[in-house]
């Protein structure tokens, strides 16, 4: 019942932002007062006789009276210039009635004092005139160029700015919406076979439908309909009893659009997908519900053609976020800005051992993005190769080099993907590199993390076989998390275990982790390889360690990843 007068609320909402921009109320009422002080201030000091001295100089009082004439003429002045039509109106009749009493004063006390005045007054009618007027055309300009900052030239139908303006005032209202991104299916080909004209007829026909069908308030709920670009409209649904009505409603709106629509004798059978975020359910940030209900509409689009409707879950948004990664890889390969951060790892003693060549991928604002968000995104979309490659080079080139100039005997960890590892021409890449830059597999260590020997162990075995064979030496990392069976162990060819960080953390906790660890370690001593702990941070940890006979450190209390010009002062000033 009520629905009626909420419709118009939202074009009004849209009108009415130019006014908010006005001064506070409280001014307004503040220059009408200190107007009318200052009629009383003229009037009592122009009839004063007194005199004050000021600085030792004598004054008679009513040579002020100009000064506070001057207050009032700018209290005037600033209502006509600060609130439009009001302000004049209101100074108008401050200054009117005056005018009787000034007559009088005049014409029938002959009180000839009064005529500056009078002259006074008129002139200030003039000038606040000549204000409003000329305010008047500057708003119907500001007008003009707002209406069309807020519309869609083509359909007629307010834009994306005006969306986001009309959730501005719903939010601050604490009202619930909807926000729901339309694209229409398969509009291109309309396009690409009639026209771009009938493209246009056809736009226009749809959002005429659905101002129409917003407007008949027929959906039960307060539609606001809105296009977005191209092909894309937004649709924001307030006034609903439960989320149940949000689904309707969108309905009520496919439905419509699936009605033939005939343009120049030619019938057009269109459909469309959904995507919808609701307020302040998944987010009560005006961006984060854009980013959401079009994150929505793509993963209905991605599932194929027919028209779908669907809310936003954080599913949808992580497919998204992928999407951005997998673009920032893309380019990031494209204009060779992958970089590499090497650890250090040392022995028990603090001495270098070597270092781990770590995958570093820059933002766009040049923050780093973790390897943990974008190396499981490469991995599914198949770059992850690329990226492999590009840190093993980085990485053979600064190991080559050091060695020459310093001849440091450390050792190089890389780190492999199964997907990578897997492929028929990995050997003879790998090989190319090191022949490139001069360097012996003997001081290479592939790191394998240790899911490969249960996912895919044959192949695994064999190509670590490959790898040995060449001289390359072999850690299995990430130990621990896995859960390998000690046969596979036994039989992988490796030298290095790298106990997982996750068992180093809890070894302060309980005294079974640290029975764990050591347990770890001595099942490697047993197979005669090697271990080295991740993630140490302490020396604490580094202590017991220690004492469980623990081969080697990699972590945060000895060396953090770096650049590879500090890892070359640190190979340089090695003890
Ligand atoms: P990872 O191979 O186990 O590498 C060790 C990770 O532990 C690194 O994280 C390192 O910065 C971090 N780390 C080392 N010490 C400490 C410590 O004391 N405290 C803490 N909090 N962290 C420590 P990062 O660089 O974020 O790499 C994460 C994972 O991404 C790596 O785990 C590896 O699996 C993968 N990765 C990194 N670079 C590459 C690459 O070039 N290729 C492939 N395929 N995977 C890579
Ligand atoms: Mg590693
Ligand atoms: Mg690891």
């Amino acid at each position: 019942m009520a629905k009626q007068p909420e419709n118009n609320r939202v074009d009004k909402t849209l009108r009415k932002l130019s006014l908010e921009k006005e001064a506070p109320k409280g001014v307004f009422v503040l220059l009408a007062v200190l107007f009318v002080f200052s009629i009383f201030l003229t009037s009592s000091i122009s009839r004063s006789e007194a005199t004050a001295v000021i600085f030792g100089i004598p004054f008679e009082i009513k040579s002020f009276t100009g000064i506070s004439s001057m207050l009032g003429n700018i209290c005037l002045i600033c209502l006509a210039m600060l609130y439009r039509k009001t302000g004049y109106l209101t100074a108008l009749a401050l200054i009117l009635l005056q005018f009787p009493l000034m007559f009088i004063n005049i014409f029938i006390r002959s009180n000839y004092g009064n005529i500056p005045g009078l002259f006074n007054n008129i002139l200030i009618i003039l000038a606040i005139t000549f204000i409003y007027f000329g305010n008047r055309k500057i708003q119907a300009y500001q007008n003009h160029i707002r209406e069309q900052a807020v519309t869609d030239r083509l359909t007629g139908l307010p834009n994306r700015f005006a969306c986001s303006e009309l959730m501005q005032d719903l939010l601050k209202r604490s009202e619930r919406f909807a926000i729901v991104s339309v694209d229409l299916n398969d509009f291109k080909s309309i396009n690409d076979t009639m026209g771009h004209e009938t493209g246009d007829h056809v736009l226009k026909a749809v959002a005429d439908r659905w101002m129409s069908l917003a407007n008949s308030l027929k959906t039960g709920t307060v539609d606001f309909v809105a296009r977005s670009t191209g092909d894309e409209f937004l649709i924001i649904i307030s006034g609903y009893g439960s989320l149940d009505d949000i689904e309707r409603t969108i309905t009520d709106y496919k439905t419509d659009l699936e009605r033939k629509i005939t343009i120049d004798d030619c019938d057009y059978y269109l459909s469309a997908c959904f995507g919808y975020a609701v307020c302040p359910e998944d987010s009560d940030v005006i961006d984060n519900l854009f980013t959401f209900s079009d994150a929505a509409l793509h993963e209905t689009k991605k599932k194929g053609s027919g028209s779908r409707v669907m809310r936003f879950t954080p599913d949808v948004f992580s497919t998204e976020v992928s999407l951005e990664i997998e673009r920032k890889i893309r380019s990031a390969l494209t204009d060779n800005k992958i970089l590499c951060h090497l650890q250090p790892q040392y022995d028990m003693d603090h001495h270098l051992r070597g270092f781990e060549a770590l995958a570093r991928l820059k933002d766009d604002n040049g923050k780093f993005i973790s390897p943990a968000d974008f190396i499981p995104v490469a991995e599914k979309t198949g770059l992850v190769d690329r990226i492999d490659m590009r840190v093993f080079e980085l990485a053979v080139q600064f190991i080559g080099n050091v060695t020459a100039e310093t001849g440091a005997d450390i050792t190089m960890s890389v780190n492999v993907s199964v997907r990578h590892l897997m492929k028929n021409n990995f050997i003879d890449d790998i090989r190319r590199v090191l022949r490139n830059y001069n360097v012996s597999p003997s001081i290479i260590e592939i790191e394998i993390t240790e899911s490969i020997m249960i996912d895919s162990a044959d192949n695994a075995l064999q190509r670590i076989d490959e790898l040995k064979q060449l001289g390359f030496k072999v850690a299995i990392d990430d130990f621990g998390t896995g859960y390998s069976s000690l046969s596979y162990l036994n039989s992988f060819p490796t030298d290095m275990l790298k106990i997982d960080k996750s068992f180093i953390d809890n070894m302060s906790l309980n005294e079974s982790s640290k029975q764990y660890v050591a347990m770890i370690i001595s099942i490697g001593h047993t197979l005669d390889l090697k271990v080295i702990s991740e993630g140490v941070e302490s020396d604490d940890q580094v202590n017991v360690l220690k004492s469980i006979g623990c081969d080697y450190i990699q972590g945060y209390v000895w060396g953090k990843p770096m650049p590879l010009e500090e890892a070359n002062r640190l190979v340089a000033s090695r003890k």
